[in-house]
C-alpha cells in the first residue's frame, strides 16, 4: 500500500503541509502517507502525488474497506471501483487547490509540486 520508496523527509513535508491531520476527514489518528495517482498508473514520489490520510480514509481510498454508504450494488467491485475513483478525485482537487493557492500547478503524474 504505501511505498518505501517515499524518503523520511518527503512523508514529514506532506505530514506538515496537511497540517498533521486526513485531508479527507480531518481525523488527526492514525496518518499515512498516499499516492494520489497509483504508481502503476504513472504516479510518482513527488509531493503533488501524495497525501496525508488518516487509516480509515486510506484503506477506503484502496477500496479495503468500502463504507456502508457507498454500497450502492451491495458491496461488490462496481462500488470498490467507483469508491477508488471517488478518493482519487476527491484527493486530487485537495492538492491541486492547495498548490494553486500558492500558484503553482500541480501535476501529480510529471511532478511540479514541491
Ligand atoms: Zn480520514
Ligand atoms: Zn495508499
Amino acid at each position: 500500500m504505501i511505498s518505501a520508496n517515499i524518503s523520511k523527509e518527503t512523508r514529514k513535508a506532506i505530514y506538515k503541509r496537511d497540517g498533521y491531520r486526513c485531508a479527507l476527514c480531518d481525523s488527526p489518528q492514525g496518518l499515512q502517507v498516499h499516492h494520489i495517482i497509483r504508481r502503476a498508473h504513472g504516479g510518482t514520489n513527488d509531493p503533488a502525488n501524495l497525501i496525508c490520510l488518516c487509516w480509515r480514509c486510506h484503506a477506503e481510498a484502496h477500496g479495503t474497506i468500502i463504507p456502508e454508504r457507498h454500497t450502492y450494488h451491495g458491496g461488490g467491485w462496481e462500488d470498490r471501483q467507483s469508491l477508488v475513483d471517488e478518493y482519487e478525485q476527491a484527493c486530487t482537487e485537495y492538492v491541486c487547490d492547495y498548490y494553486a493557492s500558492m500558484g503553482i500547478i500541480a501535476d501529480p503524474v510529471s511532478g511540479g509540486g514541491r
